[in-house]
């Protein structure tokens, strides 16, 4: 079958034939339907040497972590599914036995998770292998082209909203830093879950107008100046929750500078830049975390919202054979909301 792998540092990804997969005892193999293309993965093809081996990945890696794709193969005493169901791939395959895997938290398992498209071969293939019916999600008959994001575009926000909904009361304010494709399904997820007034930043160009299309009210460029426009349009007292879909460079400062009293400030970005947080720095209760994609329940609730009134999840396809053009034109930030690669 074809498969999209990163196969060299520093280089591109290709295109290459390799063996179809074998359905795993208790797992299955999927004809891919859709798989998305995330920035995540061009951060681990940016990785040097020595830092891309921390990570524990092997080369040839085909890439892929947000896939949906039709069962047709199902393992060695694999029950309830059977071939021919839709379903996404839920990316935090963790060990199943700690703690955290336990409250269902397997993107935090204290082994360290395997994803599909990290490290286990992902979706930006013609066949996935996946390794337990734990780690899909039916989709019934919803377009798999519009729902593969779903597995990390619109979980990653998902999850950072919903532990900060108590935050976004009547009148609340929530700016998002980035309106790519994590941007702009969190932009409406927030208008979707609360009552708040959205307030995206992105660099000059046509995102801007792209984030005030698909849901916010304010659209301002990234700067410094930006956080004081942000605090004229809260009665001076800044949002109530920021997240950073960039975290790099100025932003984390930014993030801070946007956020008032009690508000919280999640960094979602895999930049690596950094705030000062302290007593008398940050303002009084901020609260500053981070957050790593989200639960198999999330991404169940996620997909039932969608059942119930569909995101409007901006993709533009590439067949599987365009996929390294694909990934130019992400880095070139010339796509609006999320590729996809459609075998
Ligand atoms: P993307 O390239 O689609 O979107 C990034 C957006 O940020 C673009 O609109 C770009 O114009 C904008 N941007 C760049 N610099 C900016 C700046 N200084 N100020 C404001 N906006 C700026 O990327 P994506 O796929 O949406 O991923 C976003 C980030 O989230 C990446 O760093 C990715 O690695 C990370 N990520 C994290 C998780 C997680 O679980 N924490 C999951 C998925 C992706
Ligand atoms: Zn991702
Ligand atoms: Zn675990």
């Amino acid at each position: 079958m074809k498969a999209v792998q990163y196969r060299k540092i520093g280089s591109a990804p290709e295109v290459v034939e390799v063996e179809d997969p074998k359905a795993p005892p208790g797992g299955m193999v999927l004809e891919v339907t859709a798989s998305g293309l995330c920035h995540s993965d061009e951060f681990v093809m940016s990785l040097d040497e020595k830092t891309f081996a921390t990570y524990g990945y092997d080369l040839p890696m085909t890439l892929g972590h947000e896939t949906a794709g039709r069962v047709v193969e199902l393992g060695e005493g694999t029950t309830g599914v059977e071939v021919g169901d839709n379903v996404l791939v839920y990316g935090c395959w963790g060990c199943g036995v700690c703690d955290m895997c336990a409250r269902g938290n397997e993107n935090h398992c204290r082994r360290g998770m395997v994803s599909p498209g990290f490290g286990a071969p992902g979706g930006m293939a013609e066949y996935i292998p996946v390794d337990s019916v734990m780690h899909i999600v039916p989709i019934g008959d919803l377009d798999p082209i519009k729902m593969a994001p779903l597995n990390d575009a619109g979980l990653t926000p998902y999850a950072a909203i919903k532990r900060n909904l108590h935050r976004l009361r009547a009148g609340a304010t929530a700016v998002v830093i980035g309106a790519g494709g994590l941007g702009h399904v969190a932009i409406q997820l927030l208008r979707r879950m609360s009552d708040a007034q959205v307030i995206a930043l992105d660099l000059p160009g046509p995102k801007l107008a792209f984030a005030k299309e698909v849901g916010a009210h304010h659209a301002l460029v990234s700067e410094k100046a930006a956080a004081e426009h942000v605090k004229e349009l809260t009665q001076g007292h800044g949002a109530d929750l920021v997240l950073d879909f960039v975290a790099g460079g100025p932003t984390p400062e930014l993030a801070i500078a946007c956020g008032g009293m009690q508000s919280a400030v999640v960094f979602i970005g895999a930049g690596d830049g950094h705030a000062k947080v302290g007593f008398g720095i940050t303002p009084w209760e901020m609260s500053v975390s981070n957050s790593l994609w989200g639960s198999r329940l999330e991404l169940m609730e996620l997909v039932q919202m969608a059942m119930r009134q569909p995101l409007e999840i901006r993709t533009t396809p590439f067949p599987l054979d365009l996929a390294p053009m694909a990934y130019r034109m992400l880095h070139e930030r010339k796509i609006d909301g999320r590729a996809v690669c459609i075998p």
